[in-house]
């Protein structure tokens, strides 16, 4: 059992998802665990990160940016290469550990899904295992 998490993203950006993470563990009554963030997509990711100052938000996108520009030699016919790249630098899972019904994060640690080619409906799988 998992759940399905639909994250409507804008062109680019953090989409912060905490709250329907946590709220995912709530639902499958889970006290203590192992909870596994992962999304199914290619031209997106997920991260934890601060969660308080949107600069850093900021930031990390312009580094993403500075560090996987386009580049005019891709191959890949739909032109979205660069969005890829940060994909897969960024990567698409995180696992947090469930302590008395919560997410262990620290406190300014958030859990985003990072859109690099929307604007999508993107899917978040939330997997929970008691431990
Ligand atoms: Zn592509």
């Amino acid at each position: 059992m998992y759940t399905t998490l639909d994250i409507k993203t804008e062109p680019e950006g953090f989409f912060d998802i905490t709250a329907r993470v946590q709220q995912a563990i709530r639902s499958e009554g889970i006290t203590e665990g192992i909870c596994t963030v992962f999304t199914p997509h290619t031209t997106c990711g997920i991260t934890m990160n601060e969660n308080a100052d949107p600069d850093v938000q900021h930031d990390l996108r312009l580094s993403f940016a500075q560090a996987f520009p386009s580049d005019r030699r891709f191959r890949h016919m739909e032109g979205n290469s660069h969005a890829h790249a940060r994909s897969s630098a960024m990567g698409a899972s995180c696992t947090v550990i469930i302590e008395k019904g919560r997410l262990l994060l620290g406190i300014w640690q958030g859990i985003y899904l990072v859109e690099f080619d929307g604007p999508r409906i993107r899917q978040v799988y939330v997997k929970c295992i008691p431990g």
